[in-house]
This record gives structure tokens, sequence and C-alpha cells, in this order.
């Protein structure tokens, strides 16, 4: 509970229109995309500028509140779930792009930009800006940086953290940090910029980012290549890679989220495969050729029937039919506990084994997804939150995939991060040690754990 004159000293900050202490209105900012539990802040308020951001920080030091800095809220980790109360941060009024420099290739936006907002503005200016999560049409450039995000095009342009080459923030006592720079190369200091990235907003306040951009691609290909049997898919990939092919993107599909996204979508799927991996090699014309061909005789090696996209709007219809995976699975049932677990790329064969074998011990309904070109999965077991007991064998195949992941050298988060939901697991990826040397350095520069806490075991 925060007293009243205390409240009155935000409102002052950020003036009554981006101010917010009602129950009706606090109460959208209590949860976001993850199934945790939700919790109410006391209060919410939505600056404009750094200097704004760095007065209420300072406030929050000055009376002890715990501070939750929100982009758009689709996280899937419950990142942003106000667990110990206090002020939520909403970043969404800092959403300009400042600056597009198409010579040296970089960017310097706000963090509240829309990612796909600024993907279009980069890709207007004869550039691009490769990371691209599925969320993209709603997620923040700040929130895709303080969780890492990933996305289709992982696997050869890499994920948020391989594009950020400088961030402003504000540390928890107000001070203004700049990390990075404009510049390819840039050796001053620590790397405070790799600090912010995956940080979950528990290291500061990102008030503006620089971000790298590269060349547009010349040329591409883009294809859909079903198979009779998910492990051929598996061992397609591992092909492809062992053959040193880089797709651009190569996505996984299982039979049952093929036939759900056709049925919710329309978009024309062959509803019959086991499985069916969407693959996309581009660069210069030779090479797109080149690369074609071994990822042809794979896909052959395997009894993978592919299909070219001849036309753009083919190739755009593929790539909606995948990006709408998640909703379309989330229409089956009340609840969605979507998983990211991570392998290395040539033991996806033997995570969809042991997915299976998880499927079946616990009856659960799980339809599998993604990105598998760089060993990212999402099996996402469908379920009611209601149902206790149905939640109890949920948790308990979550339990065994990590388990199955971490045999298999694998990591508990491939791209959603840790938040509230995978605090459980993180011991067991990276021991006593680590998470203590993440508490001292989170003790150095926030004292008192006012900074999103009890997030990521912190
Ligand atoms: C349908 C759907 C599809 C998705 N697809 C993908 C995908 O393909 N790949 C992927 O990686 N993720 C995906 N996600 C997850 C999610 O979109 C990403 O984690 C995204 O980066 C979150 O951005 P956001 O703006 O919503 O941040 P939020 O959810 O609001 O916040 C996320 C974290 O960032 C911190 N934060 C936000 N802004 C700042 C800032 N300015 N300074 C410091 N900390 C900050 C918050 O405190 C929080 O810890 C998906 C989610 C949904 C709902």
């Amino acid at each position: 509970m925060i007293a009243k004159d205390v409240l009155a000293k935000f409102k002052g900050i950020v003036g009554e229109e981006d101010y917010w202490d009602q129950p009706t209105d606090l109460v959208l900012y209590s949860f976001d995309s993850s199934v945790e539990n939700p919790a109410l802040p006391d209060v919410v308020v939505r600056p404009e500028s750094t200097d704004e951001v760095a007065a209420i920080c300072r406030l929050c030091s000055d009376y002890d509140i715990p501070l939750i800095t929100r982009g758009s809220g689709t996280n899937l980790a419950g990142s942003t779930i106000p667990v110990a109360g206090g002020c939520v941060l909403l970043m969404t009024k800092m959403n300009k792009i400042l600056e597009i420099n198409t010579d040296d290739m970089y960017a310097v936006v706000q963090p509240g930009v829309i990612t796909l907002d600024f993907a279009t503005a980069v890709q207007e200016a004869g550039l691009f800006y490769p990371p691209d999560p599925g969320s993209q049409k709603m997620s923040t450039i700040g929130g895709n940086v303080a969780e890492n995000a990933g996305g289709l095009r992982g696997l050869k342009y890499g994920v948020t953290k391989d594009y950020v080459m400088g961030v402003t923030f504000c540390d928890m006592a107000g001070n203004i940090v700049k990390a990075g720079g404009k510049t390819v190369k840039l050796c001053t200091g620590f790397n405070l910029t790799g600090l912010m990235s995956q940080s979950e907003g528990q290291l500061g306040v990102m008030t503006e980012c620089i971000l790298k951009l590269v060349p547009p691609t010349k040329a591409h290909k883009a294809m859909l290549v079903s198979f009779k049997d998910i492990i051929d898919a598996g061992n397609t990939v591992s092909g492809i890679i062992r053959g040193h092919v880089l797709p651009a993107t190569m996505e996984l599909m299982d039979n049952f989220t093929i036939r759900t996204v056709h049925e919710a979508t329309g978009v024309p799927l062959p509803t019959d495969a086991a499985a069916l991996l969407l693959i996309e090699v581009d660069g210069h014309p030779a090479v797109v050729e080149e690369e074609y061909a071994i990822v042809q005789k794979v896909c052959a090696a395997n009894n993978g029937e592919i299909k070219i996209a001849a036309t753009a709007e083919e190739r755009e219809a593929l790539w909606e039919g995948r990006r709408k995976a998640l909703s379309s699975l989330a229409r089956l049932r009340p609840t969605l506990v979507l998983e990211d677990t991570t392998v290395p790329r040539t033991k996806i064969p033997d995570f969809l084994m042991a997915l299976d074998e998880i499927k079946n011990k616990y009856k659960l309904d799980i339809g599998t997804f993604g990105h598998a070109g760089d060993g990212n999965l999402h099996p996402t077991i469908l379920c009611d939150k209601r149902d206790a007991e149905e939640m109890q064998r949920v948790h308990a195949a979550v339990a065994d995939m990590f388990a199955a992941a971490l045999r298999l050298d694998g990591t508990c988060s491939g791209e959603h991060g840790i938040g509230l939901a995978k605090q459980r697991f993180m011991v067991d990826e990276v021991g006593e040690g680590t998470i203590n040397y993440m508490k001292s350095i989170k003790r150095g520069v926030d004292p008192k754990n006012l900074l999103n806490p009890h997030k990521q075991s912190i």
C-alpha cells in the first residue's frame, strides 16, 4: 500500500493522463501472456522521457516501492507480474524511432516502439532488421531486448541480443547509464549492453536502444516439406545442418498443430502429414540455388515431400500459417502452457521421441511446433487451469520435458526467459554458483531488490 502523498508524487512526474491507481485499471496490469497467477500493482505510470523514468526510479528507491517495467506484456514467463505489488512502469509512450542510419547501418529507438513497426520502417529505408518474434505485431523492442527474444530467423540471423549495439538505461537510484554505442567495434568498460539483454527488467530501465541493421537479402526460396513420420523431419533438420546449410528459417509443426492451424485459419496445409518443415533459404541467387540443391537431397533421403512456394502470396500464406500456430492451438482449450525447450540441433530426433513418451505417460494433448533449425521447440500443452488433477499432470509433464532437454545438453529457455514460470528448473541447468553470482550483481546495482523482484530466482 503506497501512501497518498507518495502517489501524488508519481502523478506529479507523469501527469494526470499517464497515471492510474483505480482497481479496474490496475487489474489490466496484474497479468501477462503466461499462465502464472495474477497479482495487482499499486499504481501504473506511463513516462515519456528518460528524465521521467529517472525520477520514477528515484521515487521508488526513496520509498522502497517495487518497480516493474512493462512493454506490451506479451512475455510468456510471468516476467511482468507484479508479485510484490508496487509501480508498473508502462513504456508504450516512449515509442519513437529516433534515427535510421543507412550509411552506418544502425538505428536508435525508444524501447516502446512496436517491433513490426520498427522492422517495417527499416525495410522502407532499404535495410533489414532480422529478429522476428511471433508476437512482433504487439511486442516492444524494450521487451525484446530484456527477454532476448528470438524468432523464425534465429537459425541464420541470430536473436535480439545479436543486434543490440548499445542501450541507455536508468538504474534504481535514477542515474543514467550509457552502454555501448554506434561503432561496430567498442571495448570501453564492462559489456553492460550484453548485461541488459535477457535481464528481464531486473537491472535497469532501458530508455533508448541502438540496434544493428543489415543489408536486405537478394533472393529467397520458401518450401513446405511434408513427412509421414515426425522423426524423419527431425533427422532432416540435423541432416541439413550437417550439410553445412543454414536456412533463414526451418520451422517444424507436428500433425496436431497442422490440423489445428488448418481448421482455424484455412491455410492449405497437408493435414495427413505426421509433420511439416517450413524451410526458406536466402542470400545471393546462386547461393540460394546451391543450398536448395542440398536441402532437396537431404529431404529426399528422409522421405520428405517438397512443395515450393511459387508466388509471394503462397510464401506469405506459409509463414502466416506458422505465425498462427499458437493462436490456433489456444482456441482448443481454456489454458495453454507453451514451453520453450531447446536442445542442440542434432538432438532434435531424441527430444521428439522423449516428448512422445511424455505425452503418452501423462495423457495430455501436446501440439509441438517451433524453430527446429535452432533446436528451439515449443511443446504446447492444452489444458484447463481450473482442473487441479489435470494441472498436476501438466506440471509433471513440464518437469519431465525440462529434464529431457537438460539430459540432451539443452536449456530450459531458448527465447522466452525464466520470469516466474521456470525458476524451479533454473538451478538444475546453471547450478547454485551461477544464481549466487547473479544475486551479487543484482545486490550491487539494486541493494533493496526493488527492480522487478522475485523473477529469475532473484
Ligand atoms: C503470440 C505470441 C507469440 C510469441 N512469439 C515469440 C517468439 O517467436 N519468440 C520470442 O522470443 N518470444 C515470443 N513471444 C514472447 C514475447 O512476445 C517476447 O518475450 C517479447 O520480447 C516481450 O515483449 P513485450 O514488449 O511484450 O515485453 P513485456 O512482456 O512487457 O516485458 C518482458 C520483460 O521485459 C522487461 N522490459 C520491458 N521493457 C523494458 C525496458 N524498457 N527496460 C527494461 N526492461 C524492460 C519487463 O520487465 C519484462 O521482464 C510470444 C508471445 C506471444 C503472446
